[in-house]
Order: structure tokens, then sequence, then C-alpha cells
């Protein structure tokens, strides 16, 4: 397994693609489908090698969008993903807010108006592990940035949105869906995970967990 980070300079999110053998799964959606192209080679667009069934077996084939929380910079670029035909799981509520104010995408001057079509989505409330393809990833539920944030454990690797970040830092809990008992309550739970647990974040860079866990505190 390889984990590959990509980073949009105009909404300063991170996404990222896990890869194994011909498949990749990614993590939060601020790339264009070029973009990605360009970047981890081997990977063409067109339907055949985002659906997967009819996969060019030397292509690189994305099995699925895994989305952390419906904030704009981390889901900018996922209509184009679904027009391709993209599979996207979420919980309903990130599904729902997609196309309202509630993606915040008036603070980065845009009006957002992104729509995955319903059978295309996965929806993951409820569910505590997901396997697409051979990447069995372990889901946390969790709350406090926005009204459903969700983080994605493969490994060792944790992929935690905008609930934490280097250095210790938490995300903003006084935006729409926001609140701050929740967060803490996310926070405690991160804090629980083994030290060893690499943070890929929404923003900024990879740390360590257990660098940060005194911090962890709203
Ligand atoms: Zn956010």
């Amino acid at each position: 397994m390889k984990i590959i980070k990509f980073f949009n300079p105009e909404s300063l999110g991170n996404s990222y693609a896990v890869v194994s053998n011909k498949n990749f799964v990614l993590i939060d959606c601020s790339q264009t489908p070029e973009s990605v192209a360009a970047q981890i080679g081997g990977f063409n667009i067109d339907k055949t090698t985002v659906g997967g069934d009819k996969a060019n077996k030397d292509c690189l084939v994305c099995k699925g969008i895994l989305i952390t929380h419906v904030h704009y910079d981390h889901i900018c670029e996922l209509d184009k993903w679904a027009n391709l035909g993209a599979s996207v799981y979420a919980t309903k509520e990130i599904f729902e807010s997609m196309r309202t104010d509630a993606n915040l995408s008036n603070l980065f001057s845009k009006t957002c108006d992104i729509h995955v079509p319903i059978d295309q989505r996965v929806n993951l409330d409820g569910m505590k592990e997901i396997s697409i393809a051979n990447l069995n990833f372990q889901l946390l539920l969790l709350k406090g940035h926005s009204k459903s944030d969700i983080c994605y454990i493969i490994g060792d690797h944790i992929f935690v949105g905008d609930l934490i970040f280097y250095g210790g830092a938490y995300g903003r809990y006084d935006m729409f869906g926001g609140d701050i008992k929740e967060l803490q309550k996310s926070l405690d739970r991160l804090n629980t995970l083994p030290n060893n647990f690499i943070v890929h974040s929404g923003h900024d860079k990879d740390f360590e967990l257990g660098q940060f866990k005194p911090y962890l505190v709203c």
C-alpha cells in the first residue's frame, strides 16, 4: 500500500490517494481527475478507469472517493469525479449538505452546488468499517468541526479531515454545524488511539498522533 498526498494551492486543502496494486481510493476531493492523473501516473481518465468494471488491466482504477466532511475546500472537485461515474462514500448528512450553504463555499467566494447521483452514493451511517477493492478502512464517525466528520483508518494511518492538525491545533467549531462540546468528545476519542498512528490532515503536514496528544483539548 502506498499513500500519495495532493495539495490544492487555491483551496489549501490536502487530499490523498491510497494505492494498492492497480486500485486506488481517494480521500477527499480537492483535485481534478486531470491533476491526479498528472501526479500518480498510470491513471487514464475515462469512464473505464473510474468505475472499474471494464478497466484496462494496465491502468490504475479509482475504486471510490471517501469524504471526511462537507466543507468546500475538501470536495471542490467532486462533481468532476461523480460525472466520471465514481462511487462516493459519506454520511447522509454530508450528501445532503453538499448542495447547500453548509459546504461553506461562500467563504471561498464561490457558489458551489455539488451533486452526487443517488446510485453512486454509499451511505456510511452506522458503519464501523468498509472494504473497497482490497483496501479495508475502519471508520470513526465524529462531530464538532462540522455536523458530520469521518476519520478513516487503514493500518497505522488515519485520515482526520479538519479535526486535528500538525502542532496539536484542532478544527474550527464556530462555523455552521460546528459544536465545541462535540469537538472535545471527538478529540477525546482520537486521544484513545495508538500514539504511532500517522495522522493525515485536511491541511498542513502529516505527524505522529502521540506527538501532539497533550494539546487535544478545546
Ligand atoms: Zn473543514
